[in-house]
């Protein structure tokens, strides 16, 4: 028998969505609070660049419950996806658990000695009001808290007119319309916002990053899609994954020549589709050796533009700001009147008491999270969305799906205090030592193990099926509708009053 909790889920982007519905399925009663005044995250319309799109196709960016309508584009835009949320929040009921501009600012364990948490909730008015709940899900996603770069002379700078602002300020393409704006930052955020400054009549766009890296294109050689290729489970067990014993690392030895001629020819292939060469833009690191959450997407026409000149690369950072000049760590000078910080966002729960905080992150950065989703010494406490991906709503869904059989001690692999910790420590050991590219952003990222990942998920969860057979099973990239056959296949339960 399982009685029902009172659950907060802070956060109403896709990872929130993914919670209440998880909770609320299973009977738990779900309040949502958002401290923004929509729902969406990083696709509510304000927070959104001109022009955004999902860098996942979308059949991998959906629930498993709910398809995106066939209308949409193989990569939907900002709009349409903050459309798609709203209407599977309403579908579901879930906007009716909302509660808008509500902010967690502090959390503490509950003081009348029930399991659970005290939340600090403040208003739009600034109001604090404390709340109590049995359990709480943190969904508030990896892009909230902007990076901040300030460099000498940047007052100079803004007083003679120019204007410095973070990537997720860039929502008006009249920004750029007549200006000189120089974009900080590698990212796929960068490289669309430099993209849409020429396209918007910026009189010079430079971008500025450290060195050049691997961008894959939406249709790879031109022709299949990227998804047949990144996101297959054959190009999966081509990287070494955790745990693995002696005769998987064999097979992996043996294997080696074919898997690095397997990645020397995606280099080719990618060096000659984009031109990397004519752009000098050719990466120094091994395509493979770099392989996570962090791999953008290339924005259509960014290495044209680069080309023909519309756009120019400088390598390095921002060193210091005179006058409206820009000096670069190598000493180039880039006269600008925008600077756009492309410079991503801070991860962390700054909302969960100090001494918590160091049960949850190492002092490397680097998350202590059984399956990403939950810390034994972190009790009724659970983390959806922080199992990043190229397909990061299927993530959520999955998780929220284990996070409220975990809650409920309903997995049919509830595991101890004592495996959590020593798997913990064995997937630490795995990003430090074994793979340093699966540490970028505290560790929090699946990619490339999306299959791995969801094959454990399955398991603890105790579906009957959780891997397709065949072809399909090896050469196709993971079905959200295949997951949900496999979720509807797991021992079935109800809270019960
Ligand atoms: C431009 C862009 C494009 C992307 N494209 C893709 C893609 O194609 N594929 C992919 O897999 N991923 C993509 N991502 C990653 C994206 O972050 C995830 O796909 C997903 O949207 C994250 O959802 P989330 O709910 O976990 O976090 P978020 O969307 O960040 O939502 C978190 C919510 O929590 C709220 N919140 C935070 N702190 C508090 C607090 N203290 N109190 C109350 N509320 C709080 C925030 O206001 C926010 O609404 C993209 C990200 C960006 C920025």
């Amino acid at each position: 028998m399982v009685s029902p909790k009172h659950v907060c889920v802070i956060g109403a982007g896709v990872s929130g969505l993914a919670a209440a519905k998880a909770f609320s399925t299973r009977g738990h009663r779900v309040t949502i609070v958002e401290r923004s005044t929509d729902l969406g995250g990083v696709w509510e319309p304000a927070r959104s660049y001109p022009e955004v799109q999902t860098q996942s196709p979308k059949e991998l960016y959906r629930y498993t419950d709910r398809a995106m309508p066939d209308a949409y584009p193989e990569w939907p835009t900002g709009p349409q996806v903050h459309a798609y949320l709203s209407d599977y929040a309403k579908s579901f009921g879930l906007d009716r658990m909302l509660r808008l501009n509500t902010g967690v600012v502090g959390m503490e364990r509950r003081a009348d000695g029930r399991p659970g948490w005290t939340l600090a909730l403040s208003g739009k008015d600034g109001v604090t009001a404390n709340e109590n709940f049995d359990f709480v899900a943190v969904c508030t996603g990896q892009f909230n808290e902007p990076r901040e770069l300030h460099c000498p002379g940047e007052e100079g700078f803004l007083a003679q007119g120019g204007q410095v602002l973070h990537s997720s300020k860039y929502n008006d393409a009249s920004l750029a319309k007549g200006r000189r704006v120089v974009v900080l930052g590698g990212s796929k955020s960068a490289t669309d916002i430099a993209v849409n400054a020429v396209r918007s009549g910026a009189r010079e766009v430079t971008i500025v990053m450290r060195e050049p890296v691997w961008r894959i294109p939406y249709f790879i050689g031109g022709l299949v899609n990227f998804k047949r290729i990144l996101y297959i489970r054959a190009q999966e067990e081509m990287f070494p994954g955790w745990g693995i014993g002696t005769m998987a690392r064999l097979a992996h030895r043996l294997a080696a020549p074919l898997v690095w001629a397997n990645w020397r020819g995606l280099e080719s292939l990618l060096k000659a589709q984009l031109k990397l060469k004519q752009c000098k833009m050719v990466p120094k690191e091994r395509i493979e050796d770099g392989v996570n959450c962090s791999v953008p997407i290339a924005t259509p026409d960014f290495y044209p533009m680069l080309a023909d000149g519309r756009i120019k690369a400088v390598f390095g950072t921002f060193d210091h700001y005179e006058g409206d000049t820009i000096v670069m760590s190598g000493g180039e000078r880039i006269s600008a009147d925008v600077a756009v910080l492309a410079i991503g966002y801070k991860l962390g729960v700054p909302f969960l008491p100090a001494a918590y905080q160091e049960k949850l992150v190492d002092a490397d950065g680097q998350y202590r999270l059984y399956r990403l989703i939950a810390n034994p010494d972190l009790p009724e406490l659970g983390f959806v969305g922080f199992n990043s991906s190229f397909c990061t709503v299927l993530c959520a869904d999955l998780a929220a799906n284990w996070l409220v059989r975990y809650a409920d001690g309903q997995l049919a692999n509830q595991p101890t205090a004592r495996q959590m910790r020593d798997n913990i420590e064995m997937m630490l050991h795995f990003k430090r030592v074994e793979r340093p590219a699966a540490g970028v952003y505290g560790g929090l990222c699946v990619a490339p193990y999306h299959y791995r990942h969801f094959d454990e998920l399955m398991a603890d969860i105790g579906t009957r099926q959780r891997k397709r057979s065949g072809p399909a099973g090896h050469f196709q990239p993971p079905d959200a509708d295949a997951y949900a056959t496999f979720l509807a296949s797991a021992p079935e339960y109800r809270v019960t009053a």
